[in-house]
């Protein structure tokens, strides 16, 4: 009998040597590279005069536009840079609707008439890129015939040069799109979210009395993946093409001892991570911290924050670099919010803060936060924002792999709402009441131990069970999906506190008071404020009945899934909200929302066909050789007189009729799948819900029963016992 495919791979996995790759990075100094691979603010200093290094300055410290002048002088520097650097070939780096990121390479030569080469790259190349584009979603932007679509250099973000084992190629960080200039990407609307925060962010500090004149949004997002043995994802279909697993019985063991989180990495696992940090490092990548996750064989690495655009594409960066190191240790990363059913998934914590551009953190409390005017009144534009817009941002987080996580108590509720902590809680009820007039401390921590020092109390413990939480000096949106790129939330995000910051400035300048004279009309419009928003506002537990009764009374909503959330994307109040503050047009609404729900219906097709493939194909296959080997030995012992017992028997009427069933049940899903249903993507998305996926999950019961039935030996798919274990 055939081996299978499973066994082979138990067999491989165990045949990985740590010392099967070495890659040459040990001992080198950290000061030394990183960073070596960025066209970085300090190239530019050295290689471009002084005048044009200004220039280019003003656009990216301060947003303004570029000198068209500039460019020329830029590109030459950027590829004398690239071409010390040996890249042969440059490329617009974009960030389709795909979610992924997408590149088109160009060589820098041009071949001359004596049958040399000259290596050019000029200003209008840098600027301007046209990838033929007719085959990424446009969501009805643009039809194929008119394909054009066009990447604009966004300076803000540094050009870096990407290494791979045979040559160089440099990056030029890019925005993408239509030729009549709709967005077509993620960085589009993100560098517009970005402006306009910014713009009403600096109108409130004016009023207390600041010069600064630029903020940015500041973000760390810390990932979550899963690592396995490239072995067994080659034998899991699912995983390859869908990249979670469609089929899998609940292991003896999963994660109920925790004794995976903060454990000691394993040790090719510690390799990998070292040598995807020090590819991070030498693109500038500011990684941080590492650790194993709650579920076995999960892990998390986080970076220092930076300005939100630069942070998407380092994001970007991370997600796509590890996912190639971690194949040279003969592993697969995996960046699905659900990859296995049982244990916790995986998400991405958006750390999230506003700071300008003399250095201060606008959500910084200080150290007597109820007298700090201006931090209350951009916590309170916070919380008005969330409160009065949760649904985008849940829309901003919904996918049909996100599905599995949001609610689903290891990961935040799909309601969204607040979570202060005792100290500002305590500050927003004085608010409330009248005027805030003294700061919770949480004095000193005695651990007990007299060698140990003595530690400043955090006044307020962690809440992991809130989607949108306040930890010490920035909120961390903690909701969004590990595979997701974080620009969509940010964009978000910005949008509706730039819309509470304006409204907080209108107010205010109405006054036409300034600096302390303002104290009263402060205290009167946040005292407004929360009282009228202060519902978004929970510290209790996320994950409890209670709150999701208790958010339906206070009238919080509470879109359960990607389909039932995606309609308020449509919504007027959104197409308006995005429309004042120049993000999305109409048109860019109703394209993303088209491209986010044939996104869903293709994922759960995907899904269908692939439970039906492997239902049929491997699993069938397998369960009807050991019934037949059940009835094989039924018939030996027939035939050498012994009565066979009555269990033989039963069992083989079982298995029997779960075969019976995974027929039938496989069956059906393929019939389902291929009906289409009538009416818009929305019915389309409706039908997948509704429809298929409980068709795909009424095969998976059958066949997981079957895992547990079925003899090892003829079991046809890596186990989640073998997945995650076996490192
Ligand atoms: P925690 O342990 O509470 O998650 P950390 O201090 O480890 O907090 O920070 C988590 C993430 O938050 C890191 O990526 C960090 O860089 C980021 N972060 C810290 N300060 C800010 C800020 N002002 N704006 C955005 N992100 C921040
Ligand atoms: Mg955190």
């Amino acid at each position: 009998m055939a081996e299978t495919t499973r066994l082979n791979a138990i067999r491989a996995v165990t045949g990985w040597n740590t010392t099967d790759h070495q890659p040459d990075i040990k001992n080198k100094n950290i000061r030394e590279y990183f960073g070596c691979n960025v066209f970085s603010d300090q190239v530019l200093q050295a290689k471009l005069p002084e005048n044009i290094y200004k220039s280019l300055q003003k656009t990216i410290k301060k947003g303004q536009p570029l000198d068209p002048t500039v460019a020329d002088v830029v590109a030459n520097a950027m590829k004398e840079w690239a071409l010390e650097h040996g890249a042969t070939h440059y490329t617009h780096w974009f960030q389709p609707m795909t979610g992924l990121t997408a590149e088109k390479h160009d060589s820098f030569i041009m071949p001359t008439a004596d049958g040399n080469i000259i290596t050019e790259f000029s200003g209008k190349e840098l600027i301007r890129g046209e990838p033929d584009a007719s085959s990424f979603p446009s969501g009805g932007i643009r039809a194929t015939f008119e394909a054009r679509g066009y990447t604009a250099w966004d300076p803000s973000s540094p050009a870096f040069i990407l290494d791979n084992a045979n040559g160089t190629t440099l990056c030029i960080p890019t925005a993408f799109c239509s030729w009549t200039g709709e967005a077509l990407d993620k960085k589009t609307p993100l560098l517009r979210s970005i402006d306009a925060l910014s713009t009403q962010a600096v109108r409130v500090l004016k009023l207390f009395g600041s010069n600064a004149s630029r903020v940015e949004s500041t973000c760390g997002p810390e990932q979550e993946y899963f690592l396995i043995d490239r072995n067994f994802y080659f034998a899991r279909l699912d995983l390859l093409n869908a990249g979670r697993t469609l089929f899998g019985a609940k292991p003896p063991k999963g994660q109920e001892m925790e004794d995976h989180y903060f454990g000691s990495i394993p040790e090719r696992v510690l390799a990998f991570m070292q040598e995807a940090e020090h590819e991070l490092y030498k693109l500038g990548v500011p990684v941080k911290t590492r650790h194993n996750e709650v579920a076995p064989a999960q892990y998390e690495i986080a970076p220092v924050f930076e300005q939100a655009n630069v942070a998407t594409d380092h994001n970007m960066l991370v997600m796509e670099t590890m996912k190639r190191v971690a194949q040279r240790y003969g592993m697969e990363l995996i960046l699905h919010e659900k990859p296995f059913a049982g244990v916790n998934g995986s998400g991405k914590h958006v750390n999230w803060s506003l700071g300008d551009d003399q250095g201060n953190n606008l959500l910084r409390p200080g150290e007597t936060p109820h007298d700090n005017a201006q931090f209350l009144v951009f916590m309170t534009a916070v919380i008005r924002a969330v409160f009065k817009y949760s649904k985008l941002l849940r829309v901003a987080i919904a996918s049909a792999a996100n599905d599995h996580r949001l609610g689903a108590n290891e990961a935040p509720p799909a309601i969204i709402s607040v979570f202060l902590g005792d100290m500002l809680q305590d500050i927003v009820e004085q608010i409330e009441k009248g005027g805030a007039t003294s700061t919770k401390t949480g004095g000193v921590m005695k651990i007990g131990a007299s060698v140990l020092p003595t530690l400043p109390k955090d006044a307020g413990d962690r809440n992991r069970t809130s989607p949108f939480a306040f930890t010490g000096n920035k909120f961390e949106f903690r909701a969004v999906g590990s595979s997701q790129s974080i620009a969509g939330p940010i964009v978000v995000l910005n949008t509706i506190v730039a819309e509470s910051l304006d409204y907080i400035a209108t107010e205010l300048e109405k006054s036409g008071k300034k600096g302390d004279a303002l104290n009263s009309e402060i205290q009167k419009l946040l005292q407004q404020i929360i009282a009228e928003s202060k519902a978004v506002i929970f510290n209790g537990d996320g994950y409890s009945e209670a709150w999701h009764q208790e958010a339906a009374v206070r009238g919080l909503p509470n879109r359960k899934n990607t389909v039932d959330s995606l309609p308020d994307f449509v919504a007027p109040e959104s197409i308006e909200l995005f429309g004042k503050y120049g993000v999305f047009s109409e048109r860019e609404i109703h394209s993303r929302y088209e491209i986010l729900l044939e996104g869903y219906k293709k994922t759960i097709n995907i899904e269908a066909q692939l439970t039906a493939q492997i239902a049929k194909k491997q699993i069938l296959p397998s369960c009807i050789r050991f019934q037949t080997e059940i009835a094989s030995n039924i018939s030996a012992l027939k035939a050498a007189g012994v009565e066979p017992p009555a269990s033989q028997i039963d069992f083989l009427k079982e298995i029997s009729s779960l075969i019976s069933s995974l027929q039938t049940r496989s069956t059906e899903l393929v019939k389902i799948a291929d009906h289409h249903a009538d009416g818009d993507s929305l019915a389309h998305a409706k039908y997948s819900r509704d429809v298929i996926i409980p068709a795909m999950a009424a095969v998976r019961e059958v066949a997981d029963k079957l895992e547990t039935l079925v003899a090892d030996d003829l079991w046809p798919l890596p186990t989640y016992q073998e997945m995650l274990f076996i490192k």
